[in-house]
């Protein structure tokens, strides 16, 4: 394999624009946005179009091809169950976690799958569903992306009927081989319009300063003019037809903040062992138990309720339970750590200050999404967990009023001291190292936030400087330490 999986990846960048705070945080399934929610996502659409095209009868049989990262951690990520329940017709927002082992027992004690919950068809995972593990793209020849995916239906004769390939770049975001090349040339105008569109966090400051807004302002008039885009899914906010488009927007992200909440609690309560093999022991449930008996008298418990909380989040992830992309979800913890240090800890909280959080976060991920990659299988774990930390530390700027400049300078110290950082899951599943980074990344996120807000000159690099950084360390990163699970803790530790 070994050339072809250790030749560092020189795939041009995928450009989009205007990107939505509703695409970063999408109400999902654990424990992977790239490897079960993408999967899930690009499963469901190739049977929806087949019904589309009315050719859904016809299917006699469907075959899945998996590649580069998606054949080599897929199992561990749960990429065949996605697979299975898209083609099944769930959807990562609505499947009920608790009906999914149901679901997927049926299949495989019956070898009969039903398409859109309507069309039976024989399905045999080892001959169906195939991981091909020495082969990094789709078309062996052309590199695209290391998460490529490919449908094929076939008719009663074997006739081959369809045939799509799908990226999953990151996120939970999917793409098409087509929308994949166009999305790749960087001059394609975008579909969206938005009052203040910006391209770079110099562009964002400058857009800001000259009308006199803060960030979380200028992404909240960019959000209203996205309430139209009938592609982006939102979680329904409370009071839809009384409230103006601003209040739609806040109680869309209220209603993220509110599914981020409910994860947390399900991960404080509950016991035992995390699935997949690997013996992993839930922590948080015990750590927080310590915390409230114990840990009140210490002056740094406040940190170490921002690492449960963190842990909290990526168990319930880690157990296939509901999560939001944030903006992955192997570093789903961190940015609802930090909404919860920002709630629990500093006085004078309160709901505007989440509002300003999750807005400002937002328009960092953006610019990490738009320059970079947010894609473990494309840059490593900076990509994940350290852009999750530059985020929420830009985003806790602004729910402490801190100013543009602030936040900026914020997110760029939290890259900083991500950059390089792998990405080697031991048994390919989002546990180790990826429960207690979560952690990490949220504790550095304060210190990144503090650092910038004692600061009262200029700094050296600039966050356009270190998320160019990001992306050109991810690209010369050798393929085997980006979610292949073929180096790094993930060849050194033995799986027991
Ligand atoms: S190491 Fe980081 S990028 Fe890799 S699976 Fe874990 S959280 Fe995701």
């Amino acid at each position: 394999m070994d050339g072809e999986l250790r030749r560092s990846m020189r795939a041009p960048r995928i450009v989009s624009v205007n990107t939505s705070l509703f695409e970063l945080f999408k109400i999902g399934i654990g424990p992977s946005s790239s490897h079960t929610v993408g999967p899930m996502r690009a499963a469901l659409r190739f049977v929806q179009s087949l019904d589309t095209q009315g050719r859904l009868a016809d299917a006699a049989r469907v075959r899945v091809d998996l590649y580069g990262s998606l054949a080599l951690t897929g199992h561990g990520h749960g990429t065949d169950r996605a697979i299975l329940l898209g083609l099944m017709g769930e959807a990562p927002d609505t499947v009920n976690p608790a009906v999914i082992e149901a679901e997927l027992a049926a299949v495989r004690n019956t070898g009969t799958l039903y398409l859109l919950d309507r069309e039976a068809i024989p399905f045999n995972e080892a001959e169906h569903l195939l991981f091909h593990r020495n082969q990094m793209y789709p078309d062996a020849a052309i590199p695209t992306h290391p998460n490529g995916m490919r449908f094929s239906a076939f008719d009663a004769t074997g006739g081959l009927i369809a045939q799509e390939t799908f990226y999953s770049v990151g996120g939970g975001f999917i793409l098409s081989a087509s929308e994949f090349e166009a999305q790749r040339d960087s001059s394609a105008p975008s579909t969206r319009t938005v009052p203040y569109p910006f391209h770079d966090a110099a562009e964002l400051l400058s857009t800001a300063s000259a009308h006199g807004l803060t960030i979380a302002q200028l992404l909240l008039a960019n959000e209203v003019a996205l309430l139209s885009e009938l592609s982006i899914t939102r979680p329904a906010p409370l009071d839809e037809a009384a409230s103006s488009p601003e209040e739609r927007v806040k109680n869309s992200i209220f209603a993220i903040w509110r599914t981020m909440q409910q994860c947390t609690e399900r991960g404080l309560a509950t016991e035992g062992i995390l699935p997949g093999g690997l013996n992993v022991r839930r922590r948080a449930p015990r750590l927080a138990r310590r915390l409230e008996t114990e840990g009140s008298r210490d002056p740094l418990a406040p940190m170490d309720w921002v690492t449960v909380y963190a842990m909290a989040v990526n168990e319930e992830n880690a157990a296939g339970g509901r999560v939001v992309t944030a903006p992955t979800n192997g570093a789903a913890g961190v940015i609802p750590a930090i909404a919860h240090y920002y709630m629990r800890f500093i006085d004078g909280a309160d709901e505007a200050g989440i509002v300003r959080y999750f807005l400002t976060a937002a328009a960092i991920g953006i610019l990490y999404k738009e320059n970079a990659s947010i894609s473990g299988a494309e840059v490593g774990c900076q990509g994940e967990v350290g852009v999750a930390c530059s985020m929420a530390a830009g985003g806790l700027v602004a729910a402490l009023n801190g100013t543009n400049d602030q936040v900026e300078h914020a997110a760029e110290i939290a890259m900083e001291h991500n950059l390089g950082m792998t990405c080697d899951p031991i048994g390919g599943l989002v546990q180790i190292p990826c429960i207690e980074r979560n952690g990490m990344g949220a504790v550095k996120a304060i210190n990144a936030a503090r650092m910038a807000m004692h600061e009262t000159l200029g700094h050296k690099l600039s966050l356009d400087q270190v998320i160019a950084t990001m992306y050109q360390t991810g690209l010369d990163m050798q393929s085997r330490y980006k979610e292949t699970s073929l180096a790094g803790l993930a060849l050194n530790i033995i799986e027991c």
